[in-house]
């Protein structure tokens, strides 16, 4: 095992997934997010963004998304930086200009 005092000495026994540490539960929540494919910026449901569209190139041709693992053509996992906001193009987790009535 590599990175040995990393991850487990926050507590938890990571997983590999894709080639990296991931907490236990993260392919369950990658696949979990794959079912809710629309979200609804300022109150108006649209596509989410999948891993690979956005307008910056995040390396989705060479492998998995940095953040969630996700891979190409995949929705991001909740809460993964990359995500792109549909309507904004900002970050959808963090800091996207749009108004989100029903929460994301
Ligand atoms: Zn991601
Ligand atoms: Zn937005």
């Amino acid at each position: 095992m590599i990175l040995l005092g990393g991850p487990k000495a926050m507590g938890e026994d990571w997983v590999f997934f894709r080639g990296r540490l991931v907490p236990p539960d993260w392919p369950d929540q990658l696949r979990d997010s794959q079912l809710r494919t629309t979200c609804r910026p300022n109150g108006i449901e649209v596509p989410r963004v999948p891993y690979g569209d956005e307008a910056e190139d995040w390396g989705a041709s060479d492998g998995p998304c940095p953040d969630c693992a996700a891979i190409q053509g995949e929705l991001h996992a909740r809460g993964c930086d990359v995500e792109r906001c549909p309507a904004c193009g900002g970050q959808l987790w963090f800091g996207c200009e749009c108004e989100w009535p029903e929460g994301k």
